[in-house]
């Protein structure tokens, strides 16, 4: 029989992440041309089976309840588990999402596994699979090669394995509904979810992010990068410095202790460029820094450098932007 590779599905407002389908091609990646089965958790989610199937899976698995309207590790944990039992897959990858990444080492526990997190790259080496993942704060990266028997989890960043298109014939995979049997007892119950989102762009999947640092020097200061932001339809982030400063919302600190993104263009203003912020952000495609001290940090990283006051530059640039992009 031939193996299967299971990929966990994560949707949002309605839709399917596009880290979803970096999973899919990161298990294309790992199996070869084994059996790719796609995992679809959550409320009122079977209509996005088709979309999931059209992305190259031979088969979907629907777990539908409004019991799973909200994420919580021991309902989803419960459900997921019950079918990796039956599937018996060989490799289960997950987006490494605030989600993916509570669920996998659950997963990997239940089934006996080994896991490699935050995987950037998959590539095969005649019978080897290699896995590449950062370690030291991104300063280096390390290649696992897969030994051994037993099932193995995966969490892939997301924004670095290209996306399978999921403009296939969805005709081909199977989609099965199945059956949702809730816990016995829960040891916690999640009534409501309130997001904070990073303006109207996703922050982990942006593909240009705008960030600002203590040298926004107020929440006000937020305003010329959130135009900025809104004309390339960018996420805001922030360093730790503006968080703490108050300035916005630790949803959208960046960094070893908040988010890790990997964009096409990060847009760095105000920011110093410790190692900390440089962790969540330094493998970032294009690096640009605005900063009004030729000596900081960040222009050690940096791709383009702008010497100068942000409140300058910014709405320069957004003025010139907007006319580009007209
Ligand atoms: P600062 O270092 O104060 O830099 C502000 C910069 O703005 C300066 O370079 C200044 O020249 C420039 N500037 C000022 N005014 C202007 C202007 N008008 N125009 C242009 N430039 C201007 N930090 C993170 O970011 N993320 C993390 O996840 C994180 N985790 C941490 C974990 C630990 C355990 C520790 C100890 C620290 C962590 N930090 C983190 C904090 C980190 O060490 C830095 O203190 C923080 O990143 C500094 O933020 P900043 O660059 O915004 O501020």
């Amino acid at each position: 029989m031939s193996k299967v590779h299971v990929i966990v599905a994560e949707t949002r407002g309605g839709k399917l992440r596009q880290v979803t389908f970096e999973a899919v091609q990161a298990a294309r990646q790992a199996g070869g041309g084994d059996r790719l089965a796609a995992v679809l958790i959550g409320a009122g989610v079977g209509s996005l089976a088709d979309e999931l199937a059209g992305a190259g899976v031979d088969a979907v698995h629907v777990i539908d309840s409004p019991a799973l309207e909200f994420y919580n590790p021991e309902v989803y944990g419960a459900a997921l588990n019950a079918l990796l039992d039956r599937l018996q897959p060989d490799t289960v990858i997950f987006g490494h999402t605030a989600i993916g990444r509570d669920l996998a080492p659950a997963a990997a526990a239940h089934l006996q596994a080994g896991q490699i997190s935050d995987v950037t790259a998959i590539e095969r080496s005649g019978a080897d699979v290699l896995f590449t993942r950062p370690v030291y704060a991104g300063k280096a990266f390390e290649q696992k090669k897969r030994t051994g028997g037993g099932p193995l989890v995966v969490t892939v960043r997301p924004n670095n394995i290209a996306p399978a298109a999921a403009d296939g014939a969805a005709g081909t995979a199977s989609v099965t509904a199945e059956a949702y049997d809730a816990p016995p007892s829960l040891r916690t119950v999640i009534k409501d979810v309130v997001r904070k989102m990073s303006g109207r762009v996703d922050l982990a999947e942006a593909k240009i992010v705008v960030s600002g640092g203590r040298g926004v020097k107020s929440a006000d200061g937020f305003k010329p990068l959130e135009e900025l932001a809104g004309v390339l339809n960018a996420a805001v982030g922030a360093s730790r410095g503006a968080c703490d400063a108050g300035y916005c919302d630790y949803a959208l600190q960046i960094g070893q202790t908040g988010k890790v993104v990997t964009p096409e263009i990060y847009i760095a203003c105000g920011i110093s460029g410790a190692i900390q912020h440089l962790a969540g952000m330094s493998q970032s495609r294009i690096i640009i820094a605005i900063n009004k001290d030729a000596e900081a940090p960040i222009f050690k990283v940096a791709d383009y450098g702008i010497v100068g006051d942000l409140f300058d530059v910014v709405p320069l640039l957004t003025e010139e932007f907007r006319k580009a992009l007209a």
